[in-house]
């Protein structure tokens, strides 16, 4: 590996074998030019995210304390499309580090999913950094002729990552997997009527945003029709493919998200007569 591009990034240096900066600002410190050959055998290297028009997933991974950030982005991929390859970085334990640039990102979230977060006001320790011998390695986003690829966020990804008034995105938990949903006869029209969140998935059909498509078939998932109610109304958005939307329902079957869970974020829902345990039946 050659440590030159790095340089070109703002840096500073952190104690051997540690994460702690050993500059007196810390990462306010970071300046480029920071040669890396000099300084790898004595320190760990930091690299500063937003300072270096970056932002990082962070996905922490110890099997021994149950963190599994990997296993979280993961399914997250599922919900929000795939993520490009980007310069990324094993650590030492096990995680990794997805580095993008910050192109479209504003005001993040600090957190995507169980054990994965955001740097973006912060700093990582990258390669060639080590703790207690175990290494920061890159693993990808590096071309053949060994120059950097840093990628951009797709547009779902990063409406997800952005803070908005409307998302509803930190109420899901992704790694509620054992949820046994009750199928009932419920009346769709009805529904359409009575819930807020169900008309505005059927009026904004051609646009609706991700996480509403997603939320809307795990709604569907409690009707005995649900997967034919829910591919004729994902037929109008432009990304319709049966395939994927098939795909999109049955992933949603593992979550637990009903018209309480939606007016969290939803407040039309919060006086919706389905937020009673998420009944549809009435
Ligand atoms: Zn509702």
């Amino acid at each position: 590996m050659n440590y030159k591009q790095l340089e070109d990034f703002y840096l500073f240096l952190l104690s051997k074998n540690s994460k702690i900066p050993c500059t007196k600002h810390g990462q306010y410190d970071a300046k480029k030019g920071i040669q890396i050959c000099k300084y790898k055998n004595n320190y760990n290297i930091g690299f500063v995210a937003d300072k270096n028009n970056c932002i990082v997933l962070d996905c922490d991974f110890d099997i021994q304390r149950n963190l599994n950030g990997v296993e979280t982005l993961k399914k997250l991929e599922y919900e929000l499309g795939t993520l490009p390859d980007t310069l990324t970085q094993s650590t030492p334990r096990g995680g990794k580090h997805l580095i993008y640039k910050d192109t479209g990102i504003k005001n993040p979230i600090g957190k995507i999913g169980k054990d994965v977060d955001i740097k973006y006001r912060g700093y990582i320790t990258i390669e060639p950094s080590s703790i207690n011998g175990a290494k920061y390695k890159f693993t990808n986003g590096i071309d053949k002729n060994g120059n950097f690829i840093i990628a951009e966020l797709p547009n779902s990804w990063l409406n997800y990552i952005n803070k908005t008034k409307n998302n509803f995105y930190k109420t899901i938990d992704v790694n509620n997997n054992n949820y046994q949903r009750k199928i009932i006869n419920g009346n769709f029209q009805k529904m359409y009527e009575k819930c807020a969140f169900i008309k505005h998935c059927v009026d904004n059909a051609s646009v609706l945003d991700e996480i509403s498509w997603f939320y809307f078939a795990c709604v569907l998932n409690s009707l005995s029709n649900g997967e034919s109610l829910f591919d004729l109304y994902s037929r109008p958005h432009k990304d319709y493919d049966p395939i994927l939307v098939n795909k999109k329902f049955q992933n949603a079957k593992k979550y637990n998200v009903n018209c309480n869970t939606i007016s969290r974020c939803f407040a039309e829902c919060k006086f919706c007569v389905y937020n009673q345990g998420g009944n549809y039946a009435k």
